[in-house]
């Protein structure tokens, strides 16, 4: 399933989702729900390997412009980094990107900047990212606290931005391009941050990490992930926006949203359902 590129025309804009692959994880990681009712959701919704989370970069291009969100999780993991092999099987090499928007700095989207040396991947490119995610980075406290795992996300972040000094550039209150801006979806992380693409009465929005595993946080949107740097806001964050999207029947892109790339949320009685687009 490496050549399947889901796509989407919004006016004058292409997104395409590029697959990065698979990343080894657990339910165990899940809190709010147990492990056995977890386990249940994946069973019913058709997933083989209940416990791995997928990764999608998305591609947008439009208007002379040749956008990335997030670059997936890079060198050294045989599931996944296969954004830069995806991305030349549809013609695109990483000269040809001249912008890169992060959601947010967790190596399972800041992993493809940087190949095996720590050299830049992207050598045209700007990377742009909300100024509260680099600062959050950048904090020596923030640092000090963190356990060892989180440590080495720190040094990753650091060492990315460093390899990229001159091209990194802070998200405001403007468009990004015609038809695309940025939307603060904080608690996942301080800076976690969304990209709304709207044109002819149409809008998608890449909302990064709102979820990890689809099928159980939109059943169970108050069920969070190890992984939420602040719980309460990231559960406040997912039920604001996974209503938004309901409501106002928002075109979803999302990095662990499924190879699939694209969906609907439709309110359920209790919660949430996916309905994917392709
Ligand atoms: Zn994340
Ligand atoms: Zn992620």
């Amino acid at each position: 399933m490496s050549n399947y590129f889901p796509f989407y025309q919004i006016g004058d804009f292409k997104i395409t989702t590029i697959n990065d692959g698979d990343m080894t994880s657990s339910l165990d990681l899940l809190s709010g729900i147990e492990r056995n009712d977890a386990e249940i959701i994946q069973h019913h919704s058709g997933i083989d390997e209940p416990d791995d989370i997928h990764i999608n970069c998305y591609l947008i291009q439009g208007n002379g412009r040749v956008i990335l969100v997030d670059t997936g999780i890079g060198q050294g993991n045989s599931m996944a980094g296969k954004l830069k092999e995806n991305l030349s099987s549809i013609g695109i090499s990483p000269d040809d990107i001249d912008t890169i928007l992060l959601t947010h700095c967790h190596p399972d989207h800041i992993g493809g900047l940087l190949d095996a040396e720590n050299r830049r991947v992207f050598n045209v490119a700007d990377i742009v990212l909300h100024p509260l995610e680099a600062q959050h980075w950048l904090d020596d406290e923030q640092f000090t606290l963190a356990d060892e795992r989180g440590k080495r996300n720190f040094r990753l972040v650091r060492q990315t931005l460093e390899a990229y000094a001159g091209k990194v550039s802070f998200l405001n209150d403007e468009n990004i391009a015609e038809a695309i801006m940025p939307v603060c979806l904080p608690g996942h992380t301080p800076g976690h941050t969304g990209f709304l693409i709207e044109s002819d009465c149409t809008s998608l929005l890449i909302w990064g990490d709102i979820v990890h595993y689809p099928h159980i946080q939109l059943a169970q949107p108050t069920v969070s992930i190890l992984f939420d740097n602040d719980p309460v806001q990231a559960k406040e964050t997912r039920m604001k926006i996974l209503e938004h999207a309901a409501n106002e029947k928002l075109i979803i892109a999302g990095m662990h949203l499924g190879q699939r790339g694209f969906s609907f949320i439709h309110k359920e009685e209790n919660g949430y359902c996916i309905a994917y687009i392709n």
